[in-house]
């Protein structure tokens, strides 16, 4: 299996290059040539198995043999040691928990993988590796904690100081060893531009091999499409037949993921796209119209995106069509009100708590099903703890910290740095001296 760029300049790339180049060097995005179709039989027995069998069986069609099956076999087993419940909500309305990992969020599932896949590699040959990643809070906690004592990484997290949340910010420079967290003073533009500008420094192409975890990572991606065939495994025969994922999203890396499980063959009737005020994607999906622009603040942060990076695998997957991506995803946006409100009712009539984030997915599932028939499944992408300030508001009561996450009393220890490249480059080059 191959991987080509979306802008189709390069020559194709093994999975392994693919995943340690993060991005092909002609800026495009990197897709696997083919979507291997999985065979009636797994389907057939697909309730009979776990989630890390279902995740073997999927993740191993676009690994192709570069991982001997016996290590991928273990390395899910490692990588899906959570548990991903699906909830009944109400009738034909159920939440798929994603927010069990270790920082409470989906983005736990790409990161680890991503971190395994790479340690592989870099095991066989004794090759050092040095992961930059900005972040704006979710990103690096689950980095940091995917990353932490995997030998032969180390990893940078840049972050905006005093932007990111005090839960956030704990888990990214409490947990030490590898895991190194700058303290930018700045905000998460500022950040992600001093990433940009070390890949693209040719003194440090030299003394350091540069990697990046960001979401355009396709080892990011790909495991994210197995919890689709597990939830879909859970349902009766009967909402087997009609089921519609709503997709709370940001960059869009989510709906991706679930795009390609239904490529290969996982009968999913209906996608829907929620956003809050960012977007830019649902009104795609409205006019045609692709415009994207600054982002704008919400209670749902991690959705803040105003040029969603995987909406070009999107467009890839409908062969660029406007026509086809929209008989197969609706587009649905709203507001913070209106996002405060459903997490409150939501509460009180069903006590179900929502996170801002499954609020919007929430709402656009609602909205659809006065529509059309279908069982809907939300993805509920993070734990509301994670945003107890919004949601104890409105539900009045406070949310408990699950008994897997400790609440530490760790040091922070962060470097603070100015936002200036100069300063940046000295850091990494005295780093690769060390090695
Ligand atoms: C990252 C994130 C999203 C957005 O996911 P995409 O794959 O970027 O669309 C949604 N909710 C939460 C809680 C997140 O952390």
């Amino acid at each position: 299996m191959k991987y080509y760029s979306t802008n189709g300049k390069v020559e194709p790339v093994s999975f392994k290059e693919a995943i340690f180049k993060g991005l092909p060097d002609d800026n495009g995005l990197f897709m696997p040539q083919e979507i291997p179709s999985l065979p009636s039989s797994f389907f057939e027995e697909i309730s009979e198995l776990t989630l890390p069998e279902i995740g073997f069986e999927v993740i191993k069609q676009f690994i192709d043999g570069e991982i001997q099956d016996i290590e991928l076999k273990s390395l899910i087993e490692d990588v899906l040691s959570f548990n991903i419940p699906l909830k009944k909500i109400k009738n034909g309305v159920y939440a798929l928990e994603l927010f069990h990992g270790p920082t409470l969020a989906f983005k736990d599932v790409g990161a680890r993988f991503l971190a395994r896949s790479l340690s592989y590699f870099t095991k066989q040959e004794d090759k050092k590796l040095t992961v930059l990643v900005a972040t704006s809070g979710d990103t690096g906690s689950a980095v940091a904690n995917g990353f932490y004592n995997v030998p032969n990484i180390d990893v940078i997290i840049l972050y905006p100081s005093g932007k990111v949340s005090k839960f956030q910010e704990q888990q990214m420079t409490t947990i030490g060893g590898n895991i190194t967290a700058l303290e930018v003073d700045g905000t998460f533009d500022d950040c992600q531009k001093l990433v940009k500008d070390a890949f693209l420094d040719e003194e440090l192409k030299s003394a350091l091999n540069l990697t990046s975890a960001n979401s355009i990572n396709m080892a990011r991606l790909l495991p994210q499409s197995v919890y689709y065939f597990y939830a879909w495994a859970q349902l009766s025969e009967e909402e087997k037949k009609n089921a519609v994922f709503s997709i709370p999203s940001g960059n869009y890396g989510n709906l991706s993921a679930g795009l390609i499980a239904q490529r290969m063959g996982l009968p999913i009737k209906h996608f829907l796209a929620c956003s809050n005020t960012n977007d830019t994607v649902p009104m795609y999906l409205w006019n045609g119209n692709f415009e994207p622009k600054a982002s704008v603040a919400t209670i749902s942060n991690a959705m803040d995106v105003g040029n969603p990076s995987n909406f070009v695998r999107m467009l890839e997957l409908f062969n660029g069509s406007h026509s086809k991506m929209s008989e197969s995803i609706t587009g649905y946006a709203y507001t913070d009100e209106s996002t405060r409100q459903t997490i409150q009712k939501v509460y009180a009539l069903t006590g179900y708590i929502l996170d801002p984030h499954g609020a919007v997915g929430y709402m656009g599932l609602i909205d659809y099903l006065k529509i059309a028939n279908g069982t809907g499944i939300v993805l509920e992408t993070a734990h509301p703890v994670k945003f107890n300030q919004t949601v104890e508001e409105e539900i009045g009561m406070k949310v408990a910290l699950p008994s897997h996450v400790e609440s530490t009393n760790l040091k922070k220890r962060s470097i603070p740095f100015e936002k200036d490249f100069k300063g940046f480059k000295r850091f990494l080059l005295a780093l690769s001296q060390t090695y």
